[in-house]
């Protein structure tokens, strides 16, 4: 079984990516939204949380105050290497549980969806990566029309990733999201060749 990670910058479309390796049945590990739902389900994340941030990281109802942490974090580089040395060894972990399971399931191989998968060395838990890219222009539309953002904050979350070229020189397969290469032929293909190196074993 291969393990993959697939990653790519705000807006490039990674999860409009995995919608369709999901059609083919390949298990997807959402690892941002996993670490979101970690840090209010895993009691032992939850402490270290606390004991980073104090009683107001939570809310009454027990959800995750993230004006609070986020106000803390950006103003403390510190803070935020301290939740991020809490976080990442966290999913990691729930990741490779996740993994095995798939693997017991018969699997041919999985995806892990991140946008940091070269910047918090996870790659080196990977057989390949692949990178999604599109034109920064349209990246920034699409984030704006999903999120709400103004281009200026969505310009500086861009400056705040690893370069796309950077990610693309890595990677072991790209994928064109530009609105004119077919996303579901990139797809197949690369299914086919993860398919064929499994034979190839
Ligand atoms: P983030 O890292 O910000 O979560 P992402 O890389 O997962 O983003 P998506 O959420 O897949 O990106 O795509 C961003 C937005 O652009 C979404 O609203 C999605 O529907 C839209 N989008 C992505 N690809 C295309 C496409 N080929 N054609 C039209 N819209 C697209």
């Amino acid at each position: 079984m291969l393990r993959i990670g697939i990653t790519g910058g705000i807006g490039s479309g990674k999860t409009t990516v995995c919608k369709i390796f999901e059609t083919l049945q390949i298990p997807i590990y959402y690892a941002d939204d996993r670490a979101k739902w970690l840090m209010v389900n895993s009691p032992t994340l939850q402490n270290g949380i606390l004991q980073l941030f104090g009683e107001k990281a939570y809310t009454s109802e027990g959800s995750l105050n993230r004006a609070h942490i986020g106000s803390i974090a950006f103003s403390s580089p510190a803070k935020l290497q301290k939740l991020n040395a809490l976080v990442h060894p966290a999913v990691f972990v729930d990741g490779e549980n996740w993994q095995q399971e798939q693997l017991a399931l018969g699997a041919p191989y999985t995806l892990k969806e991140a946008a940091l998968i070269y910047e918090t060395g996870s790659y080196k838990t990977l057989d390949k990566v692949i990178v999604v890219t599109a034109p920064e222009g349209l990246r920034i539309d699409r984030v704006i029309k999903r999120d709400g953002l103004t281009a200026i904050e969505v310009k500086d979350r861009i400056a705040r990733q690893l370069p796309e070229a950077e990610k693309v020189e890595k990677a072991d397969f790209v994928i064109q999201n530009d609105g004119t290469h077919s996303l579901i032929k990139q797809v197949l293909s690369i299914h086919q060749e993860l398919l064929a190196l499994l034979e190839d074993d």
